[in-house]
């Protein structure tokens, strides 16, 4: 042995792959790759991140106590039981870093959220992935995958890369079925993109029971993604348990009072689901005319839509023309979507100039 050995599990992780920002002749495009807010970030948000210039030899404050305090405030949760991370990312890791290990299992769905696998793998557990129905999660799917080294199952509502929603019924009867002993994690980097009768209930489940964890984001419909600022609510024991891994300061100090702001910015959050849902079904429906060339929308709550290409024209190929047209989305071979692109709604402009891409490219 003549060099460091990582721990096999290590190995096995595949790295995960960003969406891209630049073509492949490096010219400059509208990238629809990571679902990001088209309409930025509130104004006030970036004042409070221009104010927070200061000090910049100071480390931030480790407890993010006046996040916390806005959260709570904003959402009606008890700030002792928030915690937060470099992204919701950190959150979801930290929640397999404290319930899993070598040989326990870890659940997510088929098509669901890349970050789930790493996650498992990173600790040693062995991921266990449900079958999905047709493209959605399938409660009935999870817990016939339940055993007793179960330790953790991940859910995404909306789920990325597929868009789909499970309803509060079925989230409730989900957590019903499961072991006290299992933790069920409810990421919920798009649940601002809801109407609010589509509210999946995580938050209060989180409230009052002892196995249930939420994720949120500041990256999604607050504007934030550059910032890396993500949160999670659940019961204080678990809370506790995941303070212990988290890296001290985990949050920058413009990053904390960015999203304070954000918070308080309703009027740009209701102004950004406002034009994501009425942008969503303009480009569903310009996916649907388009179906006699094989595509299909798969039903979205999110900011992006799966666009599966059923017909002659593949995936591979609309990608790289759409490429060419100077419109970046994301394929997803790596997680089972050969036949599928992701793709974020933009402008008005952006959704319309992607839309007539597409056309272009398949002849609809
Ligand atoms: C974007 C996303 C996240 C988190 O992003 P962060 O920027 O790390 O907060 C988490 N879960 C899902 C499903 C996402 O799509």
């Amino acid at each position: 042995m003549n060099a460091p050995v990582p721990k096999p599990w290590i190995m096995e992780i595949a790295p995960y792959v960003p969406g891209r920002s630049t073509t492949d002749s490096g010219k400059k495009a509208a990238k629809l790759s990571s679902n990001e807010n088209p309409l930025g970030t509130a104004e006030a948000a970036r004042t409070a991140f221009d104010a927070a210039r200061v000090d910049l030899e100071r480390y931030p404050d480790a407890g993010a106590t006046a996040l916390r305090e806005a959260i709570g405030a904003h959402y009606g949760l008890d700030p002792a039981r928030i915690i937060y991370g470099t992204g919701s990312d950190e959150v979801l890791h930290l929640a397999a870093g404290a319930y899993a290990g070598p040989g326990d299992e870890v659940i997510f769905v088929h098509y669901g959220f890349a970050v789930y696998e790493i996650a498992a793998r990173r600790v040693g557990a062995v991921p266990v992935i449900a079958p999905d129905q047709d493209y959605a999660t399938d409660v009935d799917a999870i817990l016939a995958c339940v055993t007793e080294k179960t330790r953790v199952i991940f859910i995404a509502n909306p789920n990325n890369p597929t868009g789909t929603f499970t309803s509060r019924a079925e989230i409730v009867r989900l957590h019903a079925a499961l072991p006290k002993s299992v933790l069920l994690v409810l990421d919920q980097a798009y649940s601002e993109y809801l109407d609010a009768e589509d509210d999946d209930g995580g938050l209060d489940l989180a409230r009052t029971e002892s196995n249930v964890l939420v994720t949120r984001t500041f990256s999604k419909i607050f504007g934030l993604a550059a910032e890396r600022i993500g949160w999670g609510y659940a019961s204080a024991e678990i809370i506790g348990a995941m303070h212990r891994i988290r890296a001290p300061f985990n949050v920058t100090i413009a990053g904390q009072m960015a999203a304070i702001a954000a918070l308080g910015a309703t009027d740009f959050v209701e102004q950004s689901r406002t034009h994501n849902k009425q942008w969503r079904g303009w480009f569903a429906d310009q996916i649907a005319s388009m179906g006699n060339k094989g595509l299909r929308a798969v039903a979205s709550k999110a900011n992006f839509i799966l666009v599966l290409f059923e017909g002659d024209v593949s995936a591979e190929t609309a990608y790289k023309g759409l490429m060419d047209r100077g419109y970046i989305v994301r394929w997803l071979p790596g997680q089972g979507l050969p036949h599928g692109l992701r793709i974020t709604i933009g402008t008005a402009e952006e959704a319309q100039g992607v839309a007539a891409a597409l056309r272009d490219i398949v002849g609809g």
